[in-house]
């Protein structure tokens, strides 16, 4: 039956593809006696084999996309599924108690994980999740349940989730699949930050998708405006090949602007720079035409590892990011973990309020050995190209100037070993508290430059959970309140004399630049994707005429007040 379906447009696109669930199919274990002791162990034994084998195909697929430190993971799985001990506890209740081989299997798991669950150490204690992972694709295996394997899909794919965490993400396979569609989350959650890198077609919040289509049903994604049909028309397809074609075509043609800067009519260069998530993502940076990395996320660095990556580890990934780049420079803001942001092997205690609590530099400053290891990792790094240092989550200059004393000690440090860095690097912060914004220009006398952080900056000014796709219709960073702290970040940089950028995912809203660009911000620093759509629009507009359209619109009531006049003003153009 034909249906659509509406949801919020996370990665721009067009697909037909085939539906694929990735659900959970429910496991029936055998809990009554057995007479066949032997046969279970057989199955035990063949259950191990195959989950040991698609660790080692995932292995190899993550090491292949992702690199040798993310596959490295997948090493530890593989020893924790072949430890002897665990294995003898489980023949012990198949030839001792005669319970099924997955009846045992479950008992073992359950004992240990409840075992892990109960330890002090907060290391240890994380390793539960990596026990109940390898013990349930061990159960599946041995009840020759089907798993369902993100790895391994049939051609024109679309992943229907209810939602796909980062290691999600990682074990998709690229070639298969041609969109994601999910019920939860909003434009600024991190599964549409993942999509956008992998330019994937995304659409989430769709609330109820999971049961309104079938396996294998055909379907259109059309991620420019979030809507989906399934079981659509002859026409209907027709339609959407012509569209994801239009799409092609003008995406090619953006690529006449790789090596042209974002120059306006009247000559105002601007920055685009691109956001990254890790080292694998610099060829997208490059390949669109970006030029500089406005923010690097470090903190998937951190959740990609199972415990803190050491000063080395982090050098060896930020050295490859900032020696790709050549000269453009390289913002790496510092680990940014809370939020919806978990760390495995971290002891971040359950809140009410994650994204108002325990988050990013609060963390780091209760934490300083966290933040002193990357602070010359980022150090170390800077002497191979040009580094930024960005401090995340502000709301005091205290913040501020603890984190530089913190920098200021590394440095000393690495001078007397002998170390070579950047002895002028940069240290700047992010706008993304009201706090800051009202109070832009003394921040400004503190650092080096600021990077504005619209997805947080509009939760917070609004109070509205930017996840949470219950109120993704207020989440709205036209708001005439969002913009107007906005400029006030913009013009408090200025008067402090210091660079301002906006690295969060309003800067890639072609319908919000004239009016950014009229503020006078220096760089738009976004998903690589959005790049060349950006440096076009720059090209196309006068900053004086885009200065006038700020003051009309600063003077307006609503936010579809303003939108309109943007659109009225771009028809103009
Ligand atoms: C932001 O808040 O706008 C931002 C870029 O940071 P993140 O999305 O990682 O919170
Ligand atoms: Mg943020």
């Amino acid at each position: 039956m034909r249906k659509v379906i509406n949801g919020i447009d996370a990665s721009p696109g067009v697909v037909v593809g085939k539906a694929f669930l990735y659900e959970e199919i429910k496991l029936v274990i055998n809990k009554g006696k057995v007479a066949d002791s032997k046969a279970e162990e057989e199955k035990l034994l063949k259950g191990r084999t195959a989950s040991k084998e698609q660790l080692l195909v995932i292995r190899e697929m993550t090491a292949n996309k992702l690199g040798e430190g993310k596959a490295a993971i997948f090493d530890g799985h593989i020893t924790m599924l072949e430890d002897e001990d665990f294995f003898d506890d489980i023949l012990d209740l198949i030839q001792d108690d005669k319970l099924s081989a997955e009846y045992a299997l479950e008992q073992v798991l359950d004992e240990n994980c409840e075992m892990l669950a109960n330890l002090e150490d907060p290391y240890l204690r994380e390793r539960e999740a990596d026990l109940r992972d390898i013990g349930r694709r061990w159960l599946f295996n041995t009840t020759k349940t089907p798993i369902v394997d993100l790895g391994n899909l049939p051609p024109e794919t679309v992943i229907i989730a209810n939602d796909l965490t980062p290691s999600d993400t990682a074990q998709v396979d690229l070639v298969n699949t041609v969109a994601f569609v999910t019920q939860i989350g909003g434009k600024t959650a991190h599964t549409s930050i993942m999509a956008r890198s992998l330019e994937l077609p995304a659409v989430v919040g769709t609330k109820t998708i999971l049961s309104e289509v079938k396996k294998g049903e055909t379907m259109i994604v059309d991620a420019m405006t979030g809507e989906i049909i399934i079981n659509p028309t002859v026409e209907e397809i027709t339609k959407a090949l012509a569209k994801k074609a239009k799409y092609k075509a003008d995406k090619e043609e953006l690529k006449k602007l790789l090596h042209k800067t974002a120059t306006s009519k009247d000559g105002v260069t601007v920055g685009a720079w691109a956001n990254i998530g890790g080292p694998t993502d610099v060829a997208g940076v490059l390949n669109n035409g970006a030029d500089g990395i406005g923010l690097y996320r470090t903190e998937f660095l951190f959740m990609n590892s199972t415990d803190f990556p050491t000063e080395d580890e982090q050098f060896a990934a930020y050295k490859e990011v900032v020696e790709k780049m050549g000269k453009l420079p390289v913002t790496i803001r510092t680990m940014d973990i809370g939020g919806d942001k978990a760390l495995s092997y971290m002891d971040l205690p359950e809140e009410e309020n994650p994204f108002l609590g325990w988050r990013a530099l609060r963390v780091c400053l209760d934490r300083p050995e966290i933040l002193k290891t990357q602070f010359r990792a980022l150090l170390r790094a800077s002497g191979f190209g040009y580094v930024k240092i960005m401090l995340p989550m502000i709301i005091s200059i205290e913040e501020v100037r603890k984190s530089r004393e913190l920098l200021e000690v590394c440095m000393a440090e690495l001078k007397s070993e002998g170390v070579i860095f950047d002895e002028k690097v940069q240290l700047g912060i992010m706008v993304e508290t009201p706090a800051v914004a009202f109070r832009a220009k003394y921040f400004a006398k503190e650092v080096d430059f600021f990077s504005i952080g619209t997805n947080d900056l509009t939760q917070y000014t609004l109070a509205v959970d930017r996840g949470n796709e219950k109120i993704s219709a207020l989440y709205d960073s036209f708001n005439p309140g969002v913009l107007a702290a906005i400029k006030m970040a913009i013009e408090g940089a200025h008067e402090g004399g210091i660079s301002i950028s906006m690295c969060g995912e309003f800067a890639g809203d072609e319908l919000a630049t004239p009016i950014l660009f009229g503020m006078g911000l220096d760089a738009f620093s976004m998903s690589a994707i959005s790049v060349l759509g950006i440096k076009k629009t720059i090209i196309n507009l006068d900053k004086k005429e885009c200065e006038a359209l700020v003051e009309r619109v600063m003077a307006m009531s609503t936010a579809d007040e303003i939108r309109a006049e943007i659109r009225k003003f771009n028809e103009s153009l």
